[in-house]
């Protein structure tokens, strides 16, 4: 699916040279390298603030929770994501609810989004998947009509993605988590993640919350966890984000170029949306043909994956919501014929015609 030795190799004096400048600084808890990926990502989100994080999934975590969302709250979502998050919901005593996706976008859709909206809803979560922005717009102004309600992005995937109307991911609500998993579209060497806001309230609370709710040194106002943003992680990232856009161009082109090679299969290939990053390129295949594909192609030597074969409403762990099968139709149905394709900066022409190739000679 991904060969990440092949960037190594293409950053490899960047990131060596900034590997070696901290074991000269011992500067290993936060200090240079995280204050300048904060500022260089919130500029990059188009707002004021950036908090480095531990990971993608404690970005979310301390996001929801510094918007104010806590025990009894609900937090409307998309069923159809990585686990992290309806995870981080939990984890702060709050109650995800689940609202369809759009079938065309994988993405919550707005309006069953605002259908699900009760007195309880604290907050909207919307999942940028693939690197393709949801419709922020027509939630944000569901929430707004209906009060006091934050709009928190789970924007992991989307680093460097915008809006068809080019609005930037991580700058469309109140805050926004990213995560740098090795695998994302900017990806360190091993865990981190990061929240951008407009709000210098939440950033201050933010930066509280990640040292142990410290306001300064052994002077504790609140109850926070440790999540910070390792300075190792930082220094790669800093060092590989001047590449970050032409990685993205990179996947566009070849998203474009599946769409022409794969033109005359029954697959449904996802649109090439402007601002869309593709950090996936996922299809769908349709009459149940999936599984078998998947097996087909990997007899021919491609790998692929499937993101996500459970939606999050029928996790075992989310039983006591008391979701049912056919429940949210829309999300089941994806996770059913989804198939995400190899997709990465370095894959070659020659490698995506191979995986073309093979999916042509392939009899449902
Ligand atoms: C990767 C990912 C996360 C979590 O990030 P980690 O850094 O792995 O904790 C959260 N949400 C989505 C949609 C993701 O893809």
């Amino acid at each position: 699916m991904i060969d990440l030795r092949r960037q190594y190799e293409t950053v490899r004096g960047d990131v060596d040279a900034a590997i070696r400048g901290l074991l000269e600084s011992q500067q290993w808890i936060l200090g240079r390298p995280v204050e300048d990926l904060e500022r260089a990502l919130a500029a990059l989100a188009g707002v004021p603030h950036g908090v480095g994080c531990a990971s993608g999934s404690d970005a979310l975590y301390l996001a929801l929770r510094a918007v104010g969302v806590g025990p009894g709250d609900e937090v409307v979502t998309s069923p159809f994501s990585f686990f992290a998050t309806a995870g981080a919901v939990w984890r702060l005593g709050a109650k995800p609810v689940f609202a369809d996706i759009d079938a065309r976008t994988f993405n919550l859709d707005p309006g069953r989004a605002a259908a699900a909206i009760t007195p309880r809803t604290r907050a909207i979560l919307p999942v940028h998947l693939y690197g393709r922005v949801a419709d922020v717009d027509a939630i944000g102004a569901a929430a707004a009509r209906a009060g006091d309600i934050a709009v928190v992005e789970d924007a992991a995937q989307a680093i460097g993605a915008e809006t068809v109307s080019r609005r930037k991911a991580g700058g469309l609500g109140v805050a926004a988590a990213f995560s740098f998993f090795p695998t994302k579209n900017l990806g360190g060497y091993g865990d981190g993640g990061l929240v951008t806001t407009g709000d210098a309230e939440v950033a201050a609370r933010l930066r509280r919350l990640r040292v142990h709710g410290e306001r300064e040194r052994y002077r504790h106002v609140e109850v926070g966890v440790n999540a910070r943003l390792d300075a190792v992680q930082a220094a790669v990232l800093l060092a590989k984000l001047p590449r970050l856009a032409g990685w993205n161009e990179r996947r566009r082109a070849l998203a474009a170029r599946y769409g022409r090679l794969l033109a005359g299969t029954p697959l449904v290939l996802p649109e090439v949306a402007d601002g869309h990053i593709f950090h996936q390129y996922t299809v769908r295949v349709p009459g149940g043909a999936r599984d078998r594909l998947r097996e087909h192609l990997a007899a021919a030597g491609v790998a692929t994956a499937v993101y996500y074969p459970v939606p999050l409403h029928l996790q075992e762990c989310f039983r006591y919501l008391g979701w049912r099968p056919g429940d949210l139709p829309e999300a089941e149905r994806a996770a059913a014929e989804c198939l995400s394709l190899p997709i990465f900066p370095e894959m070659r022409d020659d490698e995506q015609e191979a995986v073309a190739e093979a999916i042509g000679r392939f009899r449902a």
